[in-house]
């Protein structure tokens, strides 16, 4: 009798690795509609509603997986996170550039 490989269980990857995949690969796709609420593209077409919950409450997703924290919601996280990064750096940049145009004030003044 054969041995049957697709009795070895295989190991699922989490929802953490999953989340980073699809924002790896469809984050592109990502569209921020609101205070805290994306709209992230779904693996079967469509895209699913996220939200962050910035002030109150828990975060959700419109996707049918039960778990609290589902891929959706931590592919919306990465994105936020990037995004203030971006940001973060452009008014740096921005900061940089004010003081290399003349202006040294506020560079001093943060020395
Ligand atoms: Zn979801």
């Amino acid at each position: 009798m054969q041995e049957q490989f697709s009795a070895t269980p295989r190991t699922t990857p989490t929802r953490e690795l999953r989340g980073l995949a699809l924002h790896r690969e469809r984050g592109h796709e990502i569209e921020h509609i609101g205070k805290g609420v994306y709209s992230v593209p779904g693996c079967s077409g469509g895209s699913y509603r996220v939200d962050l919950a910035v002030f109150d409450g828990e975060q959700s997703c419109s996707c049918p997986d039960r778990a609290p924290v589902c891929k959706h919601i931590i592919c919306a996280t990465i994105y936020r996170a990037k995004s203030r990064a971006k940001a973060r750096r452009e008014q740096h940049q921005r900061a940089a550039s004010r003081a290399t145009r003349g202006n040294l004030a506020p560079l001093a003044a943060s020395l």
